[in-house]
């Protein structure tokens, strides 16, 4: 749909209007209907069988049957979504997948690999707290390892269906090298959380990935008023998740694929100043004598590998920035109650700055031994001046 030739920002800007003209519209239509009229019997069985499996709309039977098969508004979402990373690393044309929620999202991506007969899964930690505890507890029917990039190989078995990395994790924002974990990985497929990078920073399906998920609560919508999970990956991929899709019956809902479809055109432009945000309060941080540590991929020491510094991966650090506060859970909880601007909040992405503590919520389901410690602050950055972010910082660590 998108012409290969677009750059990120014209792509990000024009990306699944492509009919709007034809149309008559300049604003993203939205189909509520949660019914469609049928053709005939047999075309309404025909059109069904299509997108119960996992099929796109055809055009042969002119229904999408009923919502939690097809809705066109997240369809166009879908394609728009897509175009930000349009290839795999194998050169095949990619789609997108959305779902009601990040969580659902990761759900349905295991749940396909389960359905394969092989529900062994790895995981490479830190991982988002939502994510750990669903595998950790093996609701799905999964069992999992824990390991690192080190101990990949020798944790893969016969019935290993998925590999799940974060890069950078969450809230420590370590970075992984995902290059070398699919290289490791070989036939198991990878599923890369690129929620913190976005698509506007890191693209893991050209590095090798199987499957690039977001929570596109975050940067994707960028508001904080509309939730939604994507996963992009290849065409037979992709109509696997959506039969997991119309089974389990985690569709995004069309309002919400209209909001997060109107937060991708400015999307590139939030990210990058958010980024530089990020970078002038990290580095103000770092001359701080009551934050013991402050991790930023766009800091030399916390990228050893140079996979942001040398562009091997990340088009720079990213908004996030995380602190230990050398006064342990008692700093971290005084910080948290004496900023004024930024607010105590979980969730990211967002056009203002957000800090909240990982060990107590975003992470707090996580076994004890993989918790993040309790001086342990996670910051989203946001679009205010980088100078008011930093003056209430001031204020609240007098
Ligand atoms: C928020 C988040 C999720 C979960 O997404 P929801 O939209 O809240 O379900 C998964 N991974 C990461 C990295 C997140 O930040």
């Amino acid at each position: 749909m998108t012409p290969p030739a677009w750059g990120l920002n014209t792509t990000a800007v024009h990306a699944g209007r492509a009919d709007l003209t034809d149309l008559g519209v300049h604003a993203l239509p939205i189909d509520f209907s949660t019914t469609n009229p049928l053709p005939s019997v047999a075309g309404g069985g025909d059109a069904y069988e299509n997108l119960a499996t996992g099929g796109r709309p055809n055009g042969t039977h002119g229904t999408h049957v009923y919502r939690r098969l097809w809705n066109p508004t997240v369809g166009r979402f879908e394609d728009a979504v897509a175009s930000f990373e349009p290839m795999t690393a194998h050169g095949d044309a990619t789609q997108a997948v959305a779902f009601a929620t990040g969580m659902a999202a990761i759900t349905a991506v295991v749940l396909s690999r389960v359905k394969t007969g092989k529900p062994h899964v790895v995981g490479i930690r830190p991982l988002y707290g939502g994510t750990d505890h669903l595998l950790e507890h093996g609701l799905l029917g999964t069992n999992i390892t824990y390991t690192d990039v080190h101990g990949l190989s020798a944790a893969i078995t016969n019935d290993t269906g998925l590999i799940v990395l974060e890069s950078p994790g969450n809230p420590t924002l370590e970075l992984i090298d995902i290059r070398e974990v699919a290289r490791i990985a070989g036939d198991v497929p990878v599923m890369v959380d690129n929620t913190f990078a976005s698509s506007i920073l890191q693209h893991p399906l050209e590095l090798g990935a199987t499957f690039s998920m977001h929570s596109a609560t975050k940067y994707i919508g960028g508001h904080g008023d509309a939730m939604g999970g994507v996963v992009i990956t290849s065409a037979e991929h992709a109509g696997e998740l959506r039969a997991v899709r119309a089974i389990t019956g985690g569709l995004l809902d069309p309002m919400s694929a209209f909001l997060l479809h109107r937060g991708l055109p400015t999307m590139p432009i939030r990210v990058k100043h958010q980024q530089e945000h990020a970078l002038a309060l990290a580095t103000w941080l770092t001359a701080r004598t009551e934050i013991a540590r402050v991790h930023y991929p766009g800091l030399p020491a916390c990228d050893p590998h140079g996979l942001v510094g040398a562009g091997r991966q990340m088009l720079g650090g990213g908004a996030m920035v995380s602190i230990d506060m050398a006064g342990g859970f008692d700093a971290a909880q005084r910080l948290c109650a004496r900023l004024q601007l930024v607010l105590h909040a979980v969730s990211l992405g967002g056009v203002d700055t957000l800090i909240q503590h990982p060990a107590a919520l975003t992470h707090r389901p996580v076994a004890a031994a993989a918790k993040p410690g309790q001086g342990v602050l996670r910051i989203s950055v946001g679009l205010e001046d980088a100078e008011d972010i930093i003056a209430d910082f001031a204020q609240a660590l007098e």
